[in-house]
């Protein structure tokens, strides 16, 4: 059975104020049987080491170091606590161009920090409504996710680009599709692609996270604006 995971993506959000909400968390949440990552900023990451949740970065560099100014290596990340890293989020893509083959190369980046790779993919609304959307998750399965990748160290995140932050969601035979053909993909390539956590992400909340979790092959969410307070991120947890 593939592991449960309600991660939570904070992006450019959180102070040092924020980490109260974890502490609300935990009291709720602390001994929860499935995992639940928080991906703060970067820096909040060393600060998150005394709680009880797997901790991720929200982005790694494809070296180890180096001439990178403004960057973030996957050992660094390694080093300060965490155990995942997203990467190949839409958000990355858009804003700095990432392609394909530098996903992948921070996976293998990641993998070769110990990290688990969230790889994240997702079609546009243009191609969602060109109908190439199982095309487009092909191509970013096979360009993104490397020949190393297990279901041991990595997760596979679906996030239409056109639900993230916008309250639309696609309906569950939407996403149940999407879903299934990933399974499907992975199983072809990896001998335990049965095994891969795929998380769906785009405007998941508590009012509909029991629906999105029913869809086979969902095996939790990816969640952006609601996993930034515990009164929002908490109905989401329990729902899985
Ligand atoms: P929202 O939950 O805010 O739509 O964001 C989803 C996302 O991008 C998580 O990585």
């Amino acid at each position: 059975m593939p592991r449960k995971i309600a991660a939570g993506n904070w992006k450019m959000n959180g102070l040092q104020s924020t980490l109260a909400e974890l502490q609300t968390l935990e009291a709720k949440h602390g001994d929860a049987d499935i995992a639940i990552l928080i991906c703060p900023p970067f820096t909040l990451i060393s600060a998150c080491e005394d709680t009880p949740f797997d901790i991720g970065g929200q982005d790694c560099h494809t070296n180890e170091a180096g001439a990178h100014t403004g960057d973030i290596s996957a050992e660094m990340l390694a080093d300060v606590g965490a155990s995942y890293v997203l990467v190949g989020h839409s958000e990355r893509r858009t804003d700095h161009g990432e392609t394909d083959a530098q996903v992948a190369a921070k996976s293998q980046a990641a993998y070769d920090a110990g990290l688990i790779a969230v790889i994240c993919i997702g079609e546009t609304l243009n191609e969602r409504e060109d109908g190439t959307t199982l095309d487009v998750i092909d191509a970013q399965l096979a360009g993104s996710v490397p020949d190393t990748a297990d279901a041991l160290n990595t997760v596979i995140a679906y996030e239409p680009v056109w639900a993230i932050g916008t309250g639309k969601v696609p309906t569950t035979d939407q996403i149940a599709e999407v879903h299934a053909h990933m399974r499907a993909r992975l199983q072809d390539r990896f001998a335990d692609g049965d095994e891969f956590s795929l998380l769906y992400g785009g405007s998941v909340k508590g009012s509909n996270a029991a629906n999105i979790f029913a869809v086979p092959h969902v095996d939790g969410a990816l969640v952006g604006g609601a996993s930034l307070t515990a009164a929002d991120f908490s109905p989401i947890i329990a729902a899985l």
